[in-house]
């Protein structure tokens, strides 16, 4: 294999293993099953959520322990592949 080639794997290896994920669904090649999807963008809860529902817990506002799952901003983004259903990576 000569070099050239080899630099082109690494960069197409990098783009498909690291993608930067926003929150928005995003094209690109599954790394797992190698098809050309949009990624399924799925809000998941993340220990910043349980916090600050605790924390709401502890000042008394029972009523809006709820309000932190319901926010997209306390809220991770999971993205997962549509074909295979594999996790691909999470908002930054
Ligand atoms: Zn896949």
């Amino acid at each position: 294999m000569k070099p050239d080639k080899l630099k082109c794997k690494c960069i197409y290896l990098a783009i498909a293993y690291m993608p930067a994920f926003g929150s928005e669904s995003q094209r690109m090649t599954c790394p797992h099953c190698q098809a050309n999807i949009s990624t399924e963008v799925k809000s998941e809860a993340n220990i910043k959520t349980h916090a600050f529902a605790l924390a709401l817990c502890v000042f008394g506002l029972w009523c809006f322990v709820c309000c932190p799952y319901c926010m997209d901003s306390c809220l991770t983004k999971k993205h997962y592949c549509p074909n295979c259903n594999a996790y691909l990576g999470e908002q930054s």
